[in-house]
This record gives structure tokens, C-alpha cells and sequence, in this order.
């Protein structure tokens, strides 16, 4: 442990970089030849790190960023990284300074937002944008039938330049629902119809789950988020491509005592030993994102063995039954991730709460020190 990094912390998330620069060269080797990739590094690259996980996405492949948030988009800029970067929502009208300022390419879809963005344009330099049509999942978009007279619109203000057109799937990562093939043949349609009005557009609509299963909605760019990190959009895709999960989250056995058949343990005493055995206790509550849910539920690692985590999570710690096993203070606990044989992954934390894997990886809390591993120096600083 001499001088390692995480030798002074309780918990800690292992980023393996070098996982993530393999999951995109892999997701980008799959690709339609001639299709971009745009990496989804909201929401800090989905409790990745945002610029850690740009920098490895853009060594690996990446030709584009993707971010929800004006702010998302200038914490890269201010990392140096020079990008593409797309904004995934229309800013609010306020952000839209920075946005111009930090070099973003937001997408509109209201007229006064796209008036609001040409009149941020200086000096004769149009601002670029890309419009989105909603073709089903109704959360943001203009309309099909309204997005030819839109982009005429855009087209006739001065200090704008529309260089891309897309749409978002609602559920492309069921596999046999037929609304993904809707949604795919009404923007076919769409851009059918605008004929020449389309040409020199980047066309995209596809998330990782397009991407990995349908080459047809490939078109000029893709935008995967969870995949990126090494996780399959759900269960159901796993194994088209291999992808490596990028993210562990480690702790240490703080301490370690022996409790008589019949002790009830932590919060509420919903765990009761049912015989005299050992309890560890581990650094890593429901404020570093082990969601409280998983008392009595889930399970860790610890020297290659699964235990359940017993009785309630609090907000910094929880505790183990190890019963007769050895388990000593300092002990390496894993709680996401891989231990010798075995691997808990994000999704069996997600299964055990009824939720999906992005939000376990997302759920990763700001007080947890992210380490990286297998940094590489390389063009993915610029
Ligand atoms: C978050 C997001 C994505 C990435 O989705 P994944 O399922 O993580 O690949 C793609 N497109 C848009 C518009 C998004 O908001």
C-alpha cells in the first residue's frame, strides 16, 4: 500500500480510463464506415469524471462530445478540449452568451431561442446549431410537420448556420418493440422530404442502443453515453459488441468486531445475527450513492467472497456478517466492480433496486475521490 492513492482514503471510485478508450474504438469499429461518434459525457461522464472520460472517449475515437448543461460544455473548454461539443437540450436563453462564448453547438427548437443564438453571432460569423424533430419520445423537439418550415426559418436569420438535424429513440433498447423502427422511418421520411433542404446536415438519432443494434440509424454520427463507460444499455444487448465496464467502487474494512447470536445491527435493527459470528464494518453510506434500498439486499466483495450487506445502510457506512470467516480491518471491499472471480456490476445493483444501470454510475456521489487508472498522454487533451 506504500504511497499508493488511495491509501488514505475510506472509499474511493476506480476509472479505468483505458476502458473506455477500448469501448469506443470498439463501438466506432462497429459502426456504419463513415458514421462519427459523439460521446455522451453528461452529467460527469456519467459519474465518470467529465474530462477524464472526454480526454480517454476522444484517445479512443471519439469525434465529438455530447453534455446536457451549458456549464458541462465550458468545463470542457476550460480543460482545454477542442472538440465538437453539442449541447443535448436548448439552453436556457440566458446561458446562451456562455454557450457562444465556450464554442458550444446547442440544439434549438424554439423560434426564440434561434433568434436569441443568431443575435449572439459577432463580426460576420454565423453560430452554428442543430435542430431536433420529435419523432415520438415527446420530450423535447419541434414537430415533424412543422421542422421544414423551421429550418427555413433558421435558414433566413443571418447569424445562424444549421449543421445538423436529429431525433432521440425512446425505446431502442427493446429489442423487439417496433416504435424504434417507427421513429427510424418517420425521420427517413422527414428527411426524404426536405430533399435538397437536408443536404450537408449531420443526420443522427441513434443512443448506444441504436448504435449497437442498428446499423440503419447510424446515419453520419452516433451519441453513446452508457456504452462509452462500458455498460450495456440493457441486459438484453449484451454481447453485441465487448465492452468493458469502467468503473469499481472500493472501500476498506474500518472495522471489525465479534457480536453473540441474537445482536441486531445498525439503523432500526432490521439484521439480527442468528448465531455468534464476525461484523465488518465498511466506509461507504448512502451519501457516496449505495442507495439505502440495498440493506439487507445487495452484496459486496470482500477476499473474494460475496456477503450481504446486513441491515440498514446509513448515510456513511454500512456492516457485513462475515460469521466465521476471517475478514480484517483494511481489507480491500468491493462494491462495484471486480474482485478476483467475481463482479458485481452496476447492472445487478440496478436490478436489486428496480432501476437501470445509468442510474447506479450516475448515483456515485461527489464526495467519492474518483482515481484514474491507465491515463494516457495523448491527443485527447486538445
Ligand atoms: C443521454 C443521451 C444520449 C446517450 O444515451 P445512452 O443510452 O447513454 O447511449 C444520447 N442522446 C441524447 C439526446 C441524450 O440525452
Amino acid at each position: 500500500m506504500n504511497g499508493h492513492p488511495t491509501e488514505d482514503l475510506a472509499l474511493w471510485a476506480e476509472v479505468d480510463l483505458g476502458c473506455i478508450r477500448r469501448n469506443v474504438s470498439r463501438i466506432k469499429g462497429r459502426l456504419t464506415p463513415g458514421t462519427a461518434l459523439l460521446a455522451v459525457v453528461k452529467a460527469n461522464g456519467y459519474g465518470h469524471g467529465e474530462v477524464e472520460a472526454a480526454r480517454a472517449a476522444i484517445d479512443g475515437g471519439a469525434d465529438w462530445l455530447g453534455v446536457a448543461r451549458t456549464q458541462e460544455g465550458a468545463a470542457l473548454r476550460e480543460a482545454g478540449i477542442d472538440r465538437p461539443i453539442l449541447l443535448l437540450a436548448q439552453p436556457p436563453l440566458s446561458a446562451l452568451a456562455a454557450a457562444a462564448e465556450f464554442r458550444l453547438t446547442p440544439t434549438i427548437y424554439t423560434e426564440e431561442a434561434a433568434r436569441a443564438w443568431a443575435a449572439q453571432a459577432t463580426g460576420g460569423h454565423p453560430l452554428g446549431c442543430h435542430v431536433k424533430v420529435d419523432t415520438g419520445m415527446h420530450r423535447y423537439g419541434v414537430a415533424c410537420e412543422q421542422a421544414e418550415e423551421f429550418l427555413d426559418l433558421l435558414r433566413g436569420l443571418p447569424g445562424l448556420r444549421v449543421e445538423g438535424i436529429w431525433t432521440h429513440f425512446a425505446v431502442a433498447e427493446e429489442v423487439a418493440n417496433s416504435f424504434t423502427s417507427q421513429q427510424h422511418k418517420l425521420f427517413g421520411e422527414l428527411l426524404d422530404s426536405l430533399g435538397p433542404k437536408a443536404d450537408g446536415l449531420i443526420r443522427h438519432m441513434s443512443n448506444s442502443a441504436g448504435a449497437l443494434t442498428l446499423p440503419e440509424a447510424h446515419l453520419d454520427l452516433v451519441r453513446t453515453g452508457i456504452a462509452t463507460y462500458g455498460i450495456y444499455p440493457s441486459p438484453a444487448l449484451a454481447g453485441t459488441v465487448e465492452l468493458e465496464p469502467a468503473m469499481s467502487l472500493k472501500s476498506r474494512v474500518g472495522l471489525v468486531k465479534r457480536l453473540a447470536a441474537g445482536e441486531a445491527i445498525s439503523y432500526g435493527q432490521r439484521y439480527k445475527l442468528s448465531r455468534d459470528g464476525l461484523v465488518a464494518t465498511i466506509p461507504c453510506g448512502y451519501a457516496d450513492g449505495l442507495r439505502r434500498a440495498l440493506g439487507n439486499h445487495g452484496e459486496v466483495l470482500i477476499r473474494g467472497r460475496r456477503y450481504r450487506i446486513s441491515g440498514t445502510i446509513t448515510m456513511d457506512h454500512f456492516l457485513v456478517d462475515a460469521g466465521d470467516d476471517v475478514v480484517e480491518i483494511g481489507d480491500e471491499v468491493v462494491i462495484l466492480g471486480r474482485q478476483r472471480d467475481d463482479r458485481i456490476t452496476a447492472q445487478e445493483m440496478a436490478d436489486k433496486l428496480g432501476t437501470i444501470p445509468y442510474e447506479v454510475v450516475c448515483g456515485i456521489s461527489a464526495r467519492v475521490r474518483r482515481i484514474y487508472l491507465n491515463r494516457q498522454p495523448g491527443p485527447g487533451g486538445s
